[in-house]
């Protein structure tokens, strides 16, 4: 009997899954294969992606309409940033760190490659707004170039 026997493929586990799981279940978001498919595919781009790149690599059969709920609950759970490029085009990139915090700090959006990163800076106070007037937010960002693209561009 070779029971005994340990072989590679017992560690078949995919550790990157297991990550994504906490990471959708941490924000309260239900975990199904799709939801997994499109996080792997996001988390390995370098760059922010479209709808038309993600639907360039999807799985041939990968609903469209579902490909944009999903991105649209990511956003909405602060898992990915989205921006609108000067091409009018929407990207996504992924927000790491902790997926409730998004709110306290600044973030830094990337011209070159349209990533998003966490800065570690407070947002500044909403100004005070006329009589009647009713806030719901206030978006600031920078943006310039990212460490990773102000080398490539030397
Ligand atoms: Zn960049
Ligand atoms: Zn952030």
């Amino acid at each position: 009997m070779t029971t005994s026997r340990r072989t590679a493929s017992t560690a078949h586990i995919d550790e990157g899954d297991t990550k994504r799981r906490e990471r959708l279940a941490a924000v309260g978001l239900r975990i199904t294969a799709n939801r997994l498919a499109v996080l792997r595919l996001v988390e390995k781009a370098p760059v922010a992606v479209s709808h038309a790149d993600l639907e360039a690599v999807l799985p041939q059969g990968f609903d469209r309409v579902t490909l944009y709920r999903t991105l649209d609950s990511f956003v909405e759970a602060r898992l990915l940033s989205a921006t609108v490029g000067a091409d009018r085009v929407r990207r996504f990139s992924l927000l790491s760190g902790d997926p409730a915090g998004h709110h306290d700090h600044l973030h830094f959006h990337c011209d070159d490659c349209g990533r998003v990163f966490c800065l570690p800076a407070k947002p500044p106070r909403t100004p005070s707004v006329p009589q009647g007037f009713q806030v719901e937010g206030a978006d600031l960002y920078v943006h310039g170039h990212c460490a990773d693209c102000t080398l490539a561009h030397r």
